[in-house]
């Protein structure tokens, strides 16, 4: 057994209260009537990191030590003592235990499953109210600490470190960082796990596993993301996509008692989740941050019981024989009786030669605080693109960068940038924009150095910019339908009273009802936020049409149960 560091960084936390809070003995009474009380020993492991099932303690006796055990040495974490109770985020995901637990004080508990934990929040809301809370600042904690199961050994001039830090980040999950040409300790590990440094990024799994520059979907599958989803299973609604239009759904959908499964392909959040700061969405007056508000909405489709799966990506929509299906990029096919489209939006990428060797290493399609770190004081960087996105980019960089210069093809900054953000972009001396302009060139030996740009005049000039963010206009993530579904020209998704009498007779629409709002041309699959065709970009509207189409994905069901007019029991019009 390694020694133990005798530190507690959780409990000496300024917030410990709100994190580890005392609970009375009525709500000590009111947890026990969902589980058991048993004894406990000193010295008895009540958990083991990485343990796949993880109950949930409250201590009305006796004291706990959470241990993250490592390879490197275990750190003492917290200590829970009587009225307190264990546990964090990652049991209501249903994924393996960072920490193990540890008797330090024989005692008694009660103890609940995950699934009795869940059926408790879900039916006391002044005790998930008190357990939610402390579960997502304990996350908070850690992931702030770097205290979890996970070193990440990279490089900052690697565009896979960056890439591998955004899936950890951006999935709330906590890790250490160590620079293979900052941190002196790397050359010792790299030697102990037997890693050349040109085989960086490593990803550190529980002080065991070693994964060399992993893709997502192979972090997912080692940290036991998916673990608990039942692949096979016949769900009420499969949501694809995990941005806020795809999230609201889940949660409006879990929330009302469906049986819902989400599918995500890199991390949830979607493009709002790239975002520094939404100020514009109702609620948060002094914005938000879109990982934040990601993380948020996550954790409440966890708390009412929507399942999500991360890293998997949708690569096909059978519909023929219904029930409908979600063929997975791994090959698996998730059977659903009614599915959710919210697969969103992504950057169109400039016509550039050489673009994607900088992808990365200098160009980027996110503007966050992990591109952000990217960047020194004296570098002068570049915002393509004139839209909010690209407006809240070039304030947040502003804070850091010498210069910022904002690229726009057209003559003005775009008619759909918001005011506020127009007038900061006004009141900021260090951001320039330059109106029809583009980037013609970008140069540079494993990371961007020099970019070329031609103005209005036709003039091309060169010049020394080592960071280039890219926040031009969105396509829509619409390519995997093969057509199973009606698009308009641009590819995004028609629904509705969108579609024409044409579309119905072309995709054979089998029906006596027209579809309903937000209904695509297959009865039961929906189209929400930005991948649907006429949608407003914006937050908001992706959270509202993800509730709205819940509701008629009630309807579409009961059409089934009934066997009026559904996609499993079709009355053709003919
Ligand atoms: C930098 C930035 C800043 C912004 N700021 C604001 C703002 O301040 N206010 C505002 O209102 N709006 C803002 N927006 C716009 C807003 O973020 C979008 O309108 C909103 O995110 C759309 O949500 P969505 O769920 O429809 O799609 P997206 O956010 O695009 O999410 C789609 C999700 O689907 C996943 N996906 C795609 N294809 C597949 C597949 N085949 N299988 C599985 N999953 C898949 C993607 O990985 C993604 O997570 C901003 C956008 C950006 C990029």
């Amino acid at each position: 057994m390694n020694a133990i560091v005798p530190s507690t960084p959780l409990t000496s936390a300024a917030d410990a209260a709100l994190m580890f809070p005392t609970l009375s003995a009525a709500q000590i009474a009111r947890i026990a009537s969902h589980g058991v009380i048993r004894p406990i020993t000193r010295g008895e492991v009540l958990i083991e990191g990485g343990q796949a099932d993880v109950p949930f303690f409250v201590l009305k006796a006796g004291e706990i030590e959470v241990v993250r055990p490592s390879g490197l040495g275990d750190l003492l974490v917290a200590v829970v003592g009587p009225a307190q109770f264990t546990g964090d985020v990652s049991m209501l995901l249903g994924r393996p235990a960072q920490m193990r637990l540890r008797v330090s004080g024989s005692g008694e508990v009660v103890q609940l499953t995950r699934d009795q934990m869940h059926a408790l929040i879900q039916a006391d809301a002044d005790m998930s109210d008190v357990l939610m809370r402390a579960l997502i600042r304990r996350r908070i904690a850690l992931v702030t600490q770097g205290i979890g199961d996970v070193l990440l050994i990279g490089s900052v001039h690697s565009a896979a470190t960056l890439r591998i830090k955004a899936f950890l980040t951006r999935n709330g999950h906590p890790f250490k960082y160590l620079d293979l040409d900052r941190d002196a300790e790397v050359r010792e590990l790299l030697d102990r796990f037997h890693v050349d440094a040109a085989e960086i990024p490593v990803v550190i799994c529980r002080g065991e596993a070693v994964l060399k520059n992993p893709s997502s979907q192979a972090i997912a599958d080692r940290l036991g993301f998916n673990q608990r989803i039942d692949q096979r299973h016949l769900r009420d609604v499969v949501i694809v996509g995990a941005g806020p239009a795809g999230l609201s759904a889940a949660v409006y959908a879990a929330s009302e008692g469906l049986d819902a499964l989400v599918i995500e392909a890199s991390s949830p959040g979607g493009q709002a989740g790239s975002s520094s700061r939404i100020e514009n969405y109702l609620g948060f007056p002094t914005g938000i941050s879109g990982q934040e508000l990601a993380g948020r909405a996550f954790a409440q489709a966890q708390k009412f019981g929507a399942a999500v799966m991360i890293a998997k990506g949708a690569a096909e929509l059978s519909c023929e024989p219904l029930p409908y299906g979600v063929r997975l990029d791994d090959g698996a096919t998730i059977p659903a009786r009614t599915v959710i489209i919210a697969t969103g939006a992504r950057y169109r990428k400039p016509a550039l030669a050489n673009l994607d060797l900088f992808e990365g290493a200098g160009v980027y399609y996110n503007a966050t605080f992990m591109e952000e770190a990217q960047i020194g004081d004296s570098d002068e960087v570049v915002v393509v693109g004139g839209a909010n996105s690209a407006g809240q980019a070039a304030v947040f960089l502003a804070r850091r960068a010498r210069r910022v210069h904002v690229l726009v093809r057209s003559n003005s900054l775009s008619e759909s940038m918001s005011r506020y953000l127009t007038r900061r972009i006004e009141e900021t001396p260090t951001i320039q924009v330059r109106t029809r302009t583009e980037i013609v060139a970008l140069e540079g030996n494993g990371h961007l150095e020099r970019v070329h740009w031609r103005d209005g005049t036709g003039a091309v000039t060169s010049h020394e910019v080592r960071h280039v963010f890219m926040m031009t206009g969105a396509e829509a993530s619409t390519g995997w339908l093969d057509g199973r579904v009606a698009l308009d020209a641009k590819g995004f998704i028609k629904t509705g009273p969108d579609l024409s009498p044409e579309d119905l007779a072309a995709a054979d629409w089998p029906l006596e009802r027209s579809p309903y709002l937000l209904e695509t041309s297959r009865p039961g699959v929906f189209a929400v936020g930005d991948v649907r065709c006429g949608n407003i970009k914006r937050v908001a509207s992706a959270v509202g049409e993800g509730s709205i189409a819940i509701s008629f994905v009630h309807r579409v069901l009961a059409e089934c149960s009934s066997g009026a007019s559904s996609p499993s029991a079709a009355v053709p019009r003919r």
